[in-house]
Parts: C-alpha cells; sequence; structure tokens
C-alpha cells in the first residue's frame, strides 16, 4: 500500500526535522536489519536495546526515513527525512492504526485465555474460501506484534483476523482502540496471567476490554458455556452478542460428537435449527470450540455453509500444539510442548486419556506466570493427572514437583511417580521407562523448552 511521509505525520502527530513530506516510502521496520531500499525505519526503545543505536544503519542499508524520540547526535546526510515523535512504540501503533482505517477492512479480533491462535487459524481458514485474508503470523499478538501485523496490509486485503494477546489490564483497550474490530471474540476465561490480573473476574473484565469500541453493527462472540461468558446478558450491551458452545442455549450449538480420535473430531451442529455435520482434522474437544468461533464467523460473513466446512478441514494444526506422531519404534508422541496453562494441560490429559496405547505417561513441565496461585495450579493438573487415569507421571522443574505431589495423594502409587529438576534428568527417566506402544504427552510452559524431549523421542525412540 502506498504511504508516504505526509501520511506517516498525520498519523503520528510527529514533526519533520529534515527530508521530504511528498516521498513515498517502500516499507516499514522496527529491525534495522530487515530494512530494504527506501524503508522507515522505527526504532523501539526495549528492554535490552534502544532501537535509536541503529538509526545510522538502517539508513546505510537503504533507509529513506526514520522516526525518533531522542535528539540525535548523529551525522546524518540531509536527503534522509527525520520524523520527531514523543514515542516511537506508539507512533507505530498509530501508524497501524492509519492503515486499517485508511483500508477500512472489517476487522476480526480473538482473545481469551487459551485457543486464540488456533481460533484465528481456523476463522482465517474459513474466510479463506471467499475472501483475501490478511492475519497474524504464528503469535505476533502483542502491542508490538499487532501493529507489525497490520503493517503488512495490502489493497487486496478483504478482512483482517488478528489475535490480541495480554498480559495485563488495559491491554486489550489499547489494541482495541487500534483495531477497532467488527467482531471480537473471547474463546474462555482461564487463569493464564492470572499473576498479574489477580482473579478470574479481573481477566474476565481485562479480556472485555475487547468491547471498548464496539457499536450497534459489532458483535461479540463468546464461549457460552463458559461461567464467566456465558452470564453476559444481551440486553445489557449495545453491540450484539452471540454465543457457540456445547450448551442449547447458546446461539450456534453442539449437537453431537460423532467421532473423536488423534486425527480428527466430527460433529453435528444446530445452526438456526438445522443441523450440520463438520469435521476438524485436528484432535481435542477443545478445538471444536475453537472451531464453532470458525464456524460463527463464516456464518456473520454468509460463507455458504458447504464452504465453511472446506475451510475447516484445512487447518491442519499448528507446530507444537497437539502434535501427535508415532516415532520408528511404535511409541505414540503427543507434543504440546508449545505452552502450558492448567485449562490447555487439561485438554492435553483428556486427549492423553482417550488415546490409543499400552500405557498412558505424562510429562509435564512447570506452567509460569501463575503468581501466588502457582501452588494450586499445579495442585489441580495433579489431580487431573489422577482422574485422567494416567499410568505414569513424570513432572519437569520446581514448580511442578506440586504437580507430582498432588497426584500421589490422590492415588497414584508413588513408584508411577518421578520428579526431574531439568529436560536432560527427563530423558534419561524416559530412557529407562519407554517401551513399545506407549503413549507420551509432552507439554509445560514455553520457558521450559521441552522439544528438547520431544525431540530425544523423535531421534532416539
Ligand atoms: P498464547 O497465549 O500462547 O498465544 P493461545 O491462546 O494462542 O496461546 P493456542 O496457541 O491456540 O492458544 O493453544 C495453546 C495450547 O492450548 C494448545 O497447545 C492447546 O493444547 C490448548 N488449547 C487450545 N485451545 C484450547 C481451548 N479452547 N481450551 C483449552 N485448551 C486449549
Ligand atoms: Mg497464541
Amino acid at each position: 500500500m502506498e504511504i508516504s511521509i505526509k501520511d506517516i505525520l498525520s498519523a503520528t502527530g510527529g514533526e519533520i526535522l529534515s527530508g521530504n513530506e511528498n516521498l513515498i516510502i517502500s516499507g516499514i521496520s522496527i529491525d534495522s536489519r530487515k530494512i530494504k531500499e527506501g524503508y522507515l525505519f522505527i526504532p523501539i526503545i526495549g528492554q535490552r536495546f534502544d532501537g535509536h543505536m541503529f538509526i545510522e544503519d538502517a539508513f546505510s542499508l537503504g533507509a529513506v526515513a526514520a522516526l525518533t524520540s531522542r535528539d540525535l547526535d548523529i551525522k546524518i546526510s540531509e536527503d534522509k527525512t527525520i520524523i520527531k515523535v514523543d514515542d516511537t512504540l506508539k507512533s507505530l501503533q498509530k501508524i497501524a492504526q492509519f492503515l486499517l482505517k485508511k483500508t477500512d477492512i472489517p476487522v476480526v479480533a480473538v482473545t481469551g485465555s487459551t485457543g486464540k491462535t488456533t481460533t484465528k487459524e481456523f476463522i482465517s481458514s474459513v474466510l479463506s474460501e471467499k475472501y483475501k485474508i490478511l492475519k497474524n503470523e504464528g503469535n505476533f499478538n502483542n502491542h508490538i506484534g499487532l501493529p507489525l501485523t497490520i503493517l503488512k496490509l495490502k489493497k487486496e486485503h478483504d478482512i483482517a483476523v488478528l489475535e490480541m494477546g495480554m498480559s495485563n489490564r488495559g491491554e486489550i483497550d489499547v489494541l482495541s482502540k487500534l483495531t477497532k474490530p467488527k467482531i471480537g471474540i473471547i474463546t474462555n476465561i482461564g487463569i493464564s496471567h492470572i499473576e498479574n490480573l489477580g482473579s478470574r473476574k479481573a481477566i474476565f473484565k481485562a479480556k472485555m476490554e475487547i468491547a471498548n469500541y464496539m457499536d450497534k453493527n459489532s458483535i461479540l462472540i463468546v464461549n457460552g458455556d463458559d461461567d464467566f461468558l456465558g452470564t453476559l446478558k444481551k440486553s445489557e450491551f449495545d453491540f450484539k452478542i452471540f454465543s457457540v458452545g456445547f450448551k442449547k442455549t447458546n446461539d450456534i450449538y453442539v449437537e453431537k460428537i460423532i467421532n473423536s480420535n488423534t486425527n480428527e473430531v466430527e460433529f453435528l451442529v444446530c445452526i438456526e435449527n438445522k443441523s450440520f455435520n463438520f469435521k476438524i482434522k485436528v484432535p481435542g474437544i477443545h478445538n471444536v470450540y475453537n472451531a464453532l468461533f470458525a464456524i460463527a464467523v463464516g456464518v456473520v460473513f454468509k460463507i455458504p455453509i458447504d464452504d465453511i466446512i472446506k475451510g475447516l478441514k484445512k487447518y491442519k494444526g499448528s507446530k507444537m500444539r497437539l502434535n501427535i506422531f508415532k516415532t520408528s519404534k511404535g511409541i505414540t508422541v503427543i507434543n504440546d510442548c508449545y505452552n502450558a496453562s492448567p485449562d490447555s494441560m487439561k485438554a492435553a490429559l483428556e486427549i492423553l486419556k482417550n488415546i490409543e496405547g499400552k500405557r498412558k505417561i505424562a510429562v509435564l513441565g512447570d506452567m509460569f506466570e501463575m503468581g501466588e496461585y502457582s501452588e494450586s495450579a499445579h495442585s489441580e493438573v495433579g489431580k487431573m493427572v489422577v482422574e485422567k487415569n494416567i499410568d505414569l507421571l513424570i513432572t519437569v522443574g520446581k514448580e511442578s514437583r506440586m504437580i507430582a505431589k498432588t497426584a500421589i495423594e490422590k492415588g497414584l502409587k508413588s513408584e508411577r511417580v518421578f520428579t526431574a529438576e531439568k529436560n536432560d534428568t527427563a530423558i534419561n527417566l524416559i530412557k529407562d521407562i519407554i517401551k513399545q506402544d506407549d503413549v507420551i504427552l509432552v507439554k509445560g510452559s514455553r520457558g521450559m523448552k521441552m522439544e528438547e524431549i520431544v525431540h530425544f523421542l523423535q531421534e532416539r525412540s
């Protein structure tokens, strides 16, 4: 899309110190190493680096313009454009906001405690049957990743499907102000980031910030089976509320699970008093919830049901999120080590329980950002391990010792429970334990890097 320095000035309210207002830039980057000829460089002040240090590098790599919030004492040739702004990060967000407004395409924004990325991918897959979609790559969902995604807007895009993450109150408000969603989605209210927010009620309120800029033409789609989201009263809001789930009180609801196995789930959904059969190519009931949002969005955008069915089937899962594979030695591995929260632990243990195999082994690592809830959250997972009849448990890390402790208290024999400090130790334990026809789940928070264990299983067993 064509962006001029004039656009940048009007978006940011900045002041041009040198250069040319009529210049058209060829792209924007916050990473000086990714600058190409004709780009605008936006230096972001991070925790470790101040992007302003790289302004000269950016110019030498072909940038024609740069924002700055500092007084620069470097030598810059006069043909380069410098724009002084108060805050470079806010400017990045304002430029993204400007671009979205200029194209005026509808935004579908997805937030919630778990399932955001999966839901975003399902929605994009369905909408792609009829429209050209802009979406965040991977998990680019925060105050920097989201505006960077929007910078990729092209003229041909029809709809933007944007994941919005948060770890604190007020963050979704900032992102919603930027994106002004026509459709907002809240997947569920769990306890991720409860350390910062204090309670589930506070998390619920923070997620509801997605509706702060909604009007009567906007729709908020929620998981109506969630104990918080299910209490929203349609009459109390001036935007529309639409609910999905298994309960018959939802606007779109699952009537029946027809078949559920390690590769797919087939289910019957009631939409406006008619039943339709859908299939998803990823396992787990939690993914049926994620898919329901895509069905609802498809209906809102008037995509024919046959195309919604087609679009849903095209989503084949994301990296490290519940990837199931069999090793050459006949061990089934559930790789879910992208991240972990009690809610997603539950979903993964449910899959481990239902999957075919001789012994069910759970290798569970620490869940981070639980703050004072850490002990009870890990303990809760220990309880689930017993409820789901898991045969062997290996915990990795300090916090997850509580998973082991509770599992033993709830009846799992102590000789079936192992605690490891680190992935290496866990790998040594697994080497001794694992046998053909076992099923093994590997899951923990991102920082636990439990893919190391998955790699071992891939290579050596
Ligand atoms: P993040 O906060 O890291 O961006 P996210 O909300 O985008 O996470 P996903 O990446 O889609 O969530 O899924 C993360 C993990 O949560 C997956 O590995 C999956 O096992 C689990 N999960 C996905 N959807 C749900 C759901 N609706 N309910 C419970 N667990 C889920
Ligand atoms: Mg995500």
